[in-house]
């Protein structure tokens, strides 16, 4: 057996529980060494059957038997019954509605139930307890330890996340045996003995035995520790030689002052933030140094990245391509949406007007240029085709579009500047394709505003320099934030009415709903938009104009429904959580988030910040109907953060990291989350792989090392 042998070559496996495997991701023996317990059972919990009392929760180890199907006592349920017995006694079990599980189980058979105790005709029973089939009784039974040798009176026992087809209990005989078969020794470890010892961590082989079968709580937490850290050191390794590897390349060197940029500045409506000229500055020194660049420009909703964008892409299209004195140099800016789209190419156009130079904007609708030849101050619909061509002989010099971007057939002559906006909406893939496309690799800037916390952002940008906009522009109102129970909607819609009376607008914010099928998800979604929006127009807003927006509308129709808005023809619109994306009605002042309690806090701050772009006062009503404290003191922390970055290390503080926003973006397994919660591991990971990759960029010492993180590159760009 070898760690990268496939594991039916090994072990017997029943093509019901292949299909299972398959399910979560176990193909080889190191996939399934890899599989690690949600939590550990411990023994002491065992009670005897003699000293079961009613009402109290039980686990207990026995032997079923006498398993039948019947009908229940008066209702006709269908039930199914046994008797489990331990050494001390026996107790009836009982199962309503679930006829089936006498027939999963077998009669005379070891199990672990797991159940509440209840109490018919003076007949104490098990009722639905949970069940599970196991090899043998635990100590007190007096046959030996069913997970090693165990000769003190209590140890755990690992509990596997379960699939249909595959028991905890499988998945932990299935580990025994591959430990069984010596391959523990023979392992490999791939983090360097030094680094172990010197952040006292486990080896490979003892962080294994000690996850899958701890002899304390103590031990199970550092093999845990262990592969946390393991898993951002492999990150990390993984960001620092695509950086280095990236700086490697030649770039475009523009070397433009600050002061050669403030004629275009000025133009702006307003004054640049001293958190905007710092991040244009820190472009500014980028640009001239020769290898691309590469940065992440990190700010709240509404601080004014895309003036940045602007000022930088300025600063590129005023120079001339290399060896030429005519042309300009080109820039791309993908955004994730078509509404975007078109609202960046208008605010382009009115910021580049005055230079001359054409902006063109393509999606997946259609292709737009300015200024159109009939008239000089307008943008015009044009072919695709047509748009093209012009980019690619450089007469285009700045292109927005969504990732139609990406496609092959666009083509420039001197592109030498990418931007992606709302960065964090693309896959990985999309990210890579549009920053290595062929030639002279183009400076890259990635703007986001979602705010992380400190130590997963260390980790997921760790190969891109950080700009910060810490800054609101001046004059923004923070919003009125509310947190409206169900008894006090009627008020809180009065307080709106008087609002959309005065001019203003107001988005609804329709609740997150969880299902793992995207396309169900999006149709249920859709459903729970149009019904609130006809409930709204019929009881509430009667005088208002309601739309909605939602995934399953098509782009065009999307765009109406925007544009309505805007002009102010829909008073309110419903909507996902899609809306989250930049979109900028500055008259909006209103904000509903229904369902609040099923968004993370980071989430809720963002869409908050749809209604901060007014000089009007902004109102956010978040609406809940949770009745746990817990979510409670969560959502009332909206009201007094200061920012989404504070709030994100709110809710891995209180959630953990599970629940952050966006998680399953970042490619991280749950043990890797747990490792953000440690600043010190963070840290400390992030050190040694920039060490390690200084001293050795192809990782030439450490085969085994360097085939993992090849591995792991494999994962993020198939994802
Ligand atoms: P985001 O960072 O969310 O992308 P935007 O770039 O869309 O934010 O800017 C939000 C709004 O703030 C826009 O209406 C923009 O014109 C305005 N804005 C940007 N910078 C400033 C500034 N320095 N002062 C005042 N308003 C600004
Ligand atoms: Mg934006």
């Amino acid at each position: 057996m070898k760690n990268d042998s496939i594991l039916t070559d090994h072990l017997r496996i029943l093509p019901p529980q292949q299909k299972a495997l398959k399910k979560i991701d176990i193909l080889t023996v190191e996939d399934i060494l890899h599989y690690f317990p949600s939590r550990y059972g411990d023994t002491s919990e065992i009670k005897s059957i003699e000293s079961l009392a009613r009402g109290e929760a039980a686990v207990i180890f026995g032997k079923i038997s006498g398993l039948k199907m019947k009908k229940a006592w008066k209702k006709k349920i269908p039930m199914a019954e046994g008797m489990l017995e331990d050494e001390t006694g026996s107790i009836k079990v009982v199962w309503f509605n679930q006829p089936y599980l006498a027939k999963m189980l077998q009669d005379g058979s070891f199990v672990r139930a797991e159940g509440k105790v209840s109490e018919r005709k003076g007949e104490l029973y098990l009722s639905n307890p949970k069940i599970e089939n196991i090899a043998k009784l635990p100590l007190h039974t007096g046959a030996t330890s069913l997970f090693g040798e165990g000769n003190e009176d209590h140890y755990l026992y690992p509990v596997y996340p379960e699939t249909r087809g595959v028991t905890s209990n499988w998945i932990f005989h299935a580990i025994q045996k591959v430990f069984k078969s010596g391959l523990l020794d023979e392992l490999v470890d791939p983090i360097p003995e030094s680094i172990l010892k010197k952040y006292n961590l486990p080896t490979l082989k003892t962080a294994l035995i000690w996850i899958h079968t701890p002899k304390n709580k103590d031990d199970a937490l550092s093999a845990r520790k262990r592969f946390a850290f393991e898993e951002v050191f492999f990150i990390q390794l993984e960001k620092h030689k695509s950086r280095k590897l990236w700086q490697q390349h030649d770039s475009f060197e523009i070397s433009k002052k600050f002061s050669e940029l403030t004629d275009f500045i000025s133009r702006f409506p307003f004054p640049l933030t001293e958190a905007q000229k710092k991040s244009v500055n820190h472009i500014l020194d980028d640009f001239k140094k020769g290898v691309p660049m590469a940065r992440l420009l990190e700010g709240d909703v509404g601080s004014g990245k895309t003036a940045v964008a602007a000022t930088a892409s300025f600063a590129v299209i005023s120079t001339k391509p290399k060896n030429q004195d005519f042309g300009n140099l080109q820039v791309a800016y993908m955004v994730p949406t078509e509404i975007l789209a078109e609202q960046h190419f208008e605010s382009f156009v009115k910021y580049f007007a005055y230079t001359g130079v054409q902006v063109g904007l393509i999606t997946g609708s259609g292709a737009r240029k300015f200024p159109s030849k009939i008239n000089p101050l307008g943008a015009t619909n044009i072919s695709r085709s047509q748009l093209l061509k012009w980019v690619a002989s450089g007469e285009i010099p700045i292109l927005i579009g969504t990732h139609t971007l990406i496609q092959k057939s666009v083509k420039f002559k001197h592109l030498a500047f990418s931007i992606i906006d709302e960065q964090h909406k693309f896959g990985t893939t999309q990210r890579q394709k549009f920053r290595e496309r062929g030639g002279v690799i183009p400076h890259l800037l990635s703007m986001t505003a979602t705010p992380i916390p400190r130590t997963l952002a260390l980790t997921v940008y760790g190969d891109l320099d950080l700009s910060l906009l810490d800054e609101l522009p001046p004059g923004r109102k923070w919003p009125i934030t509310e947190i409206v129970l169900p008894n006090t909607r009627g008020q809180v819609y009065e307080k709106i009415r008087k609002e959309l009376r005065s001019g203003r607008q107001a988005y609804v914010i329709c609740p997150r709903i969880d299902e793992p099928d995207p396309t169900r998800e999006m149709a249920l979604i859709a459903k729970s938009v149009t019904e609130e929006a006809k409930r709204l127009k019929k009881d509430v807003f009667t005088e208002f104009q309601v739309g909605v927006m939602h995934g399953k509308m098509k782009p065009g129709e999307k765009d109406e429904v925007m544009n309505d808005f805007k002009d102010g023809k829909i008073n309110i619109l419903v909507s996902t959580s899609v809306v989250e994306v930049g979109v900028n009605v500055p008259n909006a002042t209103i904000i509903i988030i229904e369902g609040a309690e099923r968004f993370g806090l980071a989430q809720l701050h963002q869409l908050r910040g749809r209604v901060m772009r007014s000089s009007h006062q902004p109102y956010c009503y978040i609406f809940s109907e949770t009745k746990s404290g817990k979510s409670m003191d969560r959502l009332k922390a909206l009201r007094t953060a200061k920012s989404g970055f504070e709030l994100a290390e709110f809710d891995l503080v209180q959630r953990g990291a599970g629940e952050l926003y966006g998680r399953k973006q970042w490619g991280l397994s749950d043990i890797g989350m747990e490792a953000i919660k440690n600043l010190k591991m963070v840290e400390a990971a992030r050190l040694e792989a920039g060490k390690l990759i200084e001293e050795d960029p192809e990782l030439k010492k450490y085969p085994i090392l360097k085939n993992q993180i090849d591995e792991k590159r494999k994962q993020f760009h198939f994802e």
